[in-house]
């Protein structure tokens, strides 16, 4: 009998996450009942937010109980089905968790056509590209000629935001850790210029790149790379708070500078608008805008977005811990298994199919 493998929560980290705080347990597969199918993980995606599951202090989002599965979001495929919407084969976009095999009622799935290849789902398709859109775009609101800052910009999300920030005729300035991120940045993503966080230098370095000032500054990570931007904000700077990520391994209590002071005194003086948000907030009003934006500029070649591709589930956790010390190198995502072969027959009838889903598919 096939076996599901899952990686699930051992214990809460302290500071850090290390590898004793997950468990590979091999388990029977499970079986779908009436209404259900059975999933097989083809792609699963890590993201910053797995740490904050991990810990139990309070949040937006309950904590990963201990023992249970890893959370995740995954393009899977229905390796088995009782359900009337869904067939053996066709690919899903799901919340399958760190496993092989998971199993659904369907509610939570968006079935998923057209795509150059699967994973976009978990990219600039899916919550990234759509956090980054939202943060620019509704809470940034860049003009034409603004210089626009991007924290993390080689990853996931703020590759997206630069390019975006591109396309709407703003100035887009990345900050990456380390020269190869950097060069990544502009030469192939097109920001104007992009800063190494690690450069003894990087606070001059990024007030010379910014000679106007900062009008949009794209906040994913805090500590110093937040020291550094806030006296370069211009009157009436925006400033999306999409993460804080230098501080997601810091154990609660933990003494950190205290910045408030100069942040409170800076957004009087400056009129500065600083905003956070989660994105699950806005998928019912603005998942689909972004979806149409997101796949024209695809297909006018307008955006792209690097995989760092961990191969195998049993590697995910050294995934997560690398995510965290800024290890990956554009969107970080395991691939678990790899797609069945299934005869024709079956794959037409999947494509003729009517889908259940507003979501019919994530490409126009
Ligand atoms: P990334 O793909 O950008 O990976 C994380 C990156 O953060 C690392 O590669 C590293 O880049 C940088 N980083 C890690 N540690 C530090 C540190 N100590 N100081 C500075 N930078 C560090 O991740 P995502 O694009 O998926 O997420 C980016 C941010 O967006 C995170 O803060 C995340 O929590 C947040 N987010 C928020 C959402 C929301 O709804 N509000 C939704 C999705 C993401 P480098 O070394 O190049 O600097």
């Amino acid at each position: 009998m096939d076996k599901n493998h899952r990686i699930v929560l051992a214990a809460r980290p302290e500071g850090a996450p290390r590898m004793g705080d997950f468990r590979l347990e091999e388990q029977d597969k499970p079986a779908p009942q009436h209404g259900q199918v059975l999933l097989r993980t083809l792609y699963l995606s890590l993201d910053p937010y797995m740490r904050g599951r991990m810990s139990d202090a309070k949040s937006y989002a309950p904590p990963i109980p201990l023992g249970e599965v890893m959370v995740g979001g995954t393009v899977s495929e229905v390796a088995e089905s009782a359900h009337p919407d869904f067939r053996p084969g066709d690919l899903v976009l799901a919340n399958a968790g760190w496993q092989t095999y998971a199993l659904s009622d369907g509610s939570d799935l968006t079935p998923l056509a057209g795509l150059p290849r699967p994973s976009l789902a978990l990219s600039l398709l899916g919550m990234p590209g759509f956090t980054a859109w939202h943060g620019l775009l509704k809470i940034g609101d860049p003009q034409p000629g603004e210089t626009v800052v991007v924290a993390a910009a080689s990853g996931a999300v703020g590759s997206v935001v630069g390019q975006i920030a591109k396309i709407k005729g703003a100035r887009a300035i990345g900050i990456a850790g380390g020269p190869e991120k950097c060069r990544y940045v502009v030469e192939e993503l097109g920001f104007d210029a992009c800063l190494d966080r690690h450069d003894t230098d990087f606070a001059r370095k990024l007030a010379e790149a910014c000679p106007q000032g900062i009008d949009v500054y794209f906040e994913s990570v805090g500590g110093e790379v937040f020291d550094a931007v806030l006296p370069l904000l211009n009157d009436g700077a925006r400033v999306p708070v999409c993460g804080s990520i230098a501080h997601y391994n810091e154990s609660e209590g933990g003494q950190g500078k205290d910045r408030l002071p100069a942040l409170l005194s800076a957004l009087v003086f400056r009129r500065i608008r600083i905003q956070g948000f989660i994105i699950l907030d806005h998928y019912a009003e603005g998942f689909e805008p972004f979806r149409q934006d997101m796949s024209r500029w695809l297909r006018e070649g307008k955006v792209t977005l690097r995989e760092d591709v961990i191969e195998g589930l049993e590697n995910a956790p050294a995934g997560l811990i690398g995510l965290l010390e800024g290890k990956n190198f554009g969107k970080a995502v395991v691939r678990v298994g790899e797609k069945a072969q299934l005869p024709k027959a079956n794959n037409a009838s999947a494509k003729k199919r009517k889908l259940r889903s507003p979501n019919d598919s994530l490409i126009n």
